[in-house]
């Protein structure tokens, strides 16, 4: 590792961050894809953890003369937003357009970086269409009824899941287990045949709309091509929606792996309960920037590994306050140059960007290190 990242020698030193226990050669650009927001509701803290994570990775990978190419997609069709749309009267895509300016308003202040692509699912209906037929022609999809279903055994099995369990998972995300038309519980929806309800598109098959995998592999092979660099997302995203999504990938492309690495971000709890909306129990980050400043919200969430699930509570943001008090104390004092302190901070940001040790680097340092990582981190 020490070779890799040592100013030492001439010529550019070598991009090769590990991710997720992996290393990652990088050239000059790394494009990365995180499965963005479904706009019917308030960003609260669990969502805006997967989004920050994702912006450190950027500007870690910035820091180590990669430029980041983020894919944050917007699932503006999906059954739960036309349920929240037609509870508020409104149309699905003007009520996911204002939940979107909310939600976007929110991360900058959290000052995540703008992506390079923001696609909108509704965008990428025809993009969809064309998946669903290549993977009709590639035999792991099927039509009934008006849907194209694509088989999902395999995903299961990649993901090292029993059926039991796939079957958990995937009718706890949407998975419809009781849709009659499939030839298998596990078979997921590329296109759903129209429902009352919900938005709908001419196909080849009759009117209809896309399923939630397939959208996200139709965006991100838009922006990307075959494969991507980094896929990210949150943790519980893992099954089905990212096993489907790079099976369908690969499947459609026959280019494997469809993501040299992936991101799952720990899932935010409240008194040991995953946030959400129906539990009741949602930090709002707006309420939070309304008492904190964004710097230190950014570090309850970074100061801690990625993978790692975590329970907020109020002196877990107080303690990042104090951390970041430290953490700005160190940088105006007055210190020497520290090159090697800024090599080990940039070595252990490019080690699976693990920020609490190289923090305690940076505090203990002081000057040009501790404001290195400030920099490193969007902590300014
Ligand atoms: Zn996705």
């Amino acid at each position: 590792m020490t070779d890799d990242h040592a100013a030492g020698g001439p010529g550019p030193a070598l991009a090769a961050p590990v991710l997720a226990g992996r290393r990652v050669l990088l050239l000059d650009r790394a494009r990365i894809y995180v499965c963005g927001i479904t706009p019917y509701d308030v960003t609260h803290l669990g969502h805006a953890a997967t989004f920050v994570w994702v912006d450190a990775l950027g500007r870690v990978l910035r820091l180590l003369g990669v430029e980041p190419e983020v894919c944050r997609n917007v699932t503006d069709v999906d059954d739960v937003l036309d349920e929240a749309a037609s509870r508020a009267r409104a149309r699905y895509d003007s009520f996911a357009a204002i939940q979107q300016y909310h939600f976007e308003h929110d991360l900058a202040a959290l000052n995540v970086r703008p992506v390079r692509h923001e696609p909108r699912a509704h965008r990428y209906v025809t993009h969809v269409i064309r998946l669903a037929r290549g993977l009709m022609t590639a035999g792991t999809a099927y039509e009934r009824n008006g849907s194209i279903y694509f088989r999902g055994q395999a995903a299961a099995i990649q993901a090292g899941l029993g059926r039991a369990e796939a079957l958990r998972l995937s009718a706890e995300y949407g998975g419809r287990l009781d849709d009659a038309s499939k030839d298998d519980p596990l078979d997921a929806a590329v296109w759903q045949a129209a429902e009352a309800g919900h938005p709908a598109w001419e196909s080849p098959w009759g009117l209809g709309r896309p399923g939630w995998h397939a959208e996200c592999v139709a965006m991100a092979m838009s922006a990307f091509g075959v494969g991507v660099d980094v896929h990210a997302g949150g943790n519980d995203l893992r099954f089905p929606h990212h096993a489907y999504h790079s099976a369908m990938a690969e499947a459609f492309t026959g280019v494997r792996p469809y993501a040299r690495a992936w991101v799952h971000v720990g899932t935010v709890t409240v008194d040991g309960v995953k946030m959400a909306k129906s539990a009741g129990n949602l930090v709002l980050v707006s309420d939070l920037l309304n008492r904190y400043p964004a710097a230190a919200v950014r570090l309850v969430i970074l100061d801690r590994r990625w993978a790692e699930d975590w329970d907020y509570t109020d002196a877990s943001l107080e303690a990042a306050a104090a951390r970041l008090a430290d953490l700005y104390g160190a940088a105006g004092r007055a210190a020497p140059a520290g090159e090697a302190a800024a090599g080990e901070i940039r070595r252990l940001l490019a080690t699976d960007l693990d920020v609490p040790a190289a923090l305690e680097v940076a505090i203990g340092e002081g000057g040009a290190a501790a404001r290195l990582l400030i920099a490193a981190l969007g902590l300014d």
